[in-house]
Parts: C-alpha cells; structure tokens; sequence
C-alpha cells in the first residue's frame, strides 16, 4: 500500500546517501571532497550534513542498488534515475557534490546535487516524489526546530544554511530552490515567532524577499531583512568578513516594511515633485494593508521622519487610501 511504498522510497533514498556519503570518502571522491574543503566546511560540518559524491561513472549508483536487489519499479519512482524505454536507467547525478534533503524527522527525502566548479545546471535538485514534496520542506529543519537562538534564518542555499550552521547559526534554513511557499511559513511558525530574511544581494533575492514578507506576515511571523551588502550572500559574507560581523548584520535587521517602502523609493525620483508625491501614495497604500493600527500609527511616523514627510498630511492621505477600499 501507500505507507509501504513511502516507507520504500525513504529506505532507497536513506541508502543511495549512505553510498553518496562513503564515495565522497573513498579515492574516487577526493575531487569533491577537496572542492568542499576549497569552500571552507569542516570534516564535522560535512558529516552533520551528510554531503557526499556522486561519481563519474554514469551508472554506479543503479549498478549498486540493483546488487543490493532494489527493484526497478521501486526505482523508478526514487527520482534518482532517468528511466527511458530504449535506454533503460541511467544516473540522475554524477559528477557532483550530493547535498542529502532532509525532513523535519532527519529522514533523507531527496538530493541537491551541484557541479563541481562551473557547469549547467549549477544544482540539480531530486523531482518532486510520493516523499518529497519542495514546498512542505525546507532544508536545514531537522537541525533548526531544535536551535536555541530566538528566531529563524531564511536564505536562499544549500551552502549558505551548511556555512551559518557550521558559524554557530543553527536557525538558518532554505527553501528548496524554488520561490517561499505559505507552507513553509507555517512550518517555521511552528517553531518561532521571527524570521530574518537573508536572500542574495541581487534582483533575484530582492524580487524573492518582496514575495517573501506578506507571506511571512500572514503566518503571523514577525519579519526582518538582513543587508550582507556588498557581500553576495552569507556564505560569501561569512567567509570574507566572519562570524562576528555577521552578527553586526544580523542585529542591524531591518524591519520588514521599512525594508519593502524603501524599495518602494528606489523605483521613484525623489527629486522630482510628481514623481515624489506618486511615491507617498503609493507608501499610504501599502501602510493601509497593516491591520494593525497600532502598527500602522508606527509606520506612519517612521515613513513621514524617513522622508521628510509632514506626518497629519501623510496620516489623512492613509485615510483617504482606507476609504477606497470600503
Ligand atoms: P553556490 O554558493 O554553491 O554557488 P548558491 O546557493 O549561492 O550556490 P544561487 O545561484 O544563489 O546558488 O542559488 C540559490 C539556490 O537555488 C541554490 O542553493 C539551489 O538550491 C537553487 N538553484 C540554483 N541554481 C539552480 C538550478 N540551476 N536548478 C535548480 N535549483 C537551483
Ligand atoms: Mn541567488
Ligand atoms: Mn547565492
Ligand atoms: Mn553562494
């Protein structure tokens, strides 16, 4: 039945990481290893996270479930192969560094897997299965539900959840490579009250961050955004700049709705007065969707003192955006 086959799956995925895990350690992975290495991971990170490698050899982890007397129809369904009629199965991942996927449980549901170096596609990531669905995950859980620290990390990689785990940062997680779902909100609401949303330094992560945070908000988390600038990331930031700056970063957050009016501003020309007046009204439109009045009293005089605003013309503005909406 259905649990039977669940169960199947995460036996086949538990031992495909098992073999990933021993290859990375064998004379056949020493390129992966040494590429993690090259990337600062300790032997303890490496093994908390149980990287591995996938080898050259296009058919080496088939060949060895197969010995192991795995059938191909459970196979199939594993998301490890490209099964073809003609061809028969082949590897999904060779030639890389294998980043297991956990749940919440530790239970290996799927695989990261990025090229060594450059190459396409930098990460090649399981497909969704009967056991790995990407938008009811999120990669570092299994460590982060049990972290100490008051709130979570969100970011955007595999590497930047392994290099602020391995800088003491036990609350980072990822969403699996694919855009914040409102699942993954409600997870993390599960297990904290506040979020730091640390996304790349790019139009991507902003893009990513300003679909994150309403979100974020309707699972009635709290939310800040982190600047690594001029960094790229936080794995870049940890290794150029360490552990203590970082937290300099971290509690320099902005709040989240400060964060999203000032990339508001970054679309207007402030020195040109229609264009200027433009930009407060659509700043009294977004304060209006604060339900919160209190709140929304906040954000009024933190907008008016930010931009050199007269606060009642702001204030009667928001009114006016209220009444709209009834
Ligand atoms: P690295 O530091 O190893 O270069 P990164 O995490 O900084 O990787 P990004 O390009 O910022 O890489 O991508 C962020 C995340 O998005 C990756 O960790 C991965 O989960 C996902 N991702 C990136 N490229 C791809 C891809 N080509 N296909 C699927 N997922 C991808
Ligand atoms: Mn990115
Ligand atoms: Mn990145
Ligand atoms: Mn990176």
């Amino acid at each position: 039945d259905a649990a039977d086959k669940k169960s199947r799956l995460l036996e086949v995925n538990k031992v495909a990481a098992g073999y990933f895990y021993m290859k990375l350690r064998s004379p056949a992975g020493q390129h992966g290893l040494a590429y993690l290495k090259g990337r600062g991971l300790s032997d303890e990170t490496m093994k908390n996270f149980g990287l591995g490698y996938a080898d050259k050899y296009r058919n080496d982890l088939y060949n060895y479930l197969k010995k192991k007397g795995y059938a191909d129809d459970l196979l199939k369904d594993s998301g490890l192969f490209h099964f073809d009629e003609r061809r028969g199965f082949s590897d999904k991942f060779w030639n890389r560094v294998m980043y297991p996927i956990m749940d919440a449980s530790s239970r290996v549901i799927g695989f990261g897997g990025r090229v060594m170096g450059e190459g396409e596609p930098k990460y090649l990531n399981s497909p969704e299965t009967e056991i790995f669905n990407k938008s009811r995950n999120l990669y570092g859980l299994h460590v982060a539900r049990r972290t100490r620290r008051k709130n979570f990390i969100i970011c955007e990689g595999y590497m930047d959840v392994i290099s602020m785990h391995q800088a003491g940062y036990t609350n980072a997680v990822a969403s699996l490579g694919t855009a914040l779902t409102s699942q993954q909100c409600s997870l993390m609401s599960r297990f904290t009250k506040q979020v730091l949303v640390i996304y790349d330094m790019d139009g991507a992560g902003v893009k990513a961050a300003l679909r994150a945070i309403p979100m974020l908000r309707q699972a009635g988390l709290s939310t800040k955004v982190v600047d690594l600038k001029p960094h790229k990331d936080p794995d870049e930031f940890l290794k150029a700049e360490g552990a203590e700056a970082f937290e300099e970063r971290l509690e320099r957050a902005e709040n989240s709705f400060m964060f999203v009016i000032r990339m508001l501003e970054a679309e207007h020309d402030m020195s040109d007065p229609e264009d200027k007046s433009r930009f407060f009204h659509e700043c009294a439109a977004k304060i209006v969707e604060i339900e919160d009045e209190i709140e929304r009293k906040s954000y009024i005089d933190a907008v008016a003192a930010r931009y050199n605003i007269d606060v009642d013309l702001l204030n009667s503005q928001v009114n006016k955006e209220a009444l709209k909406g009834i």
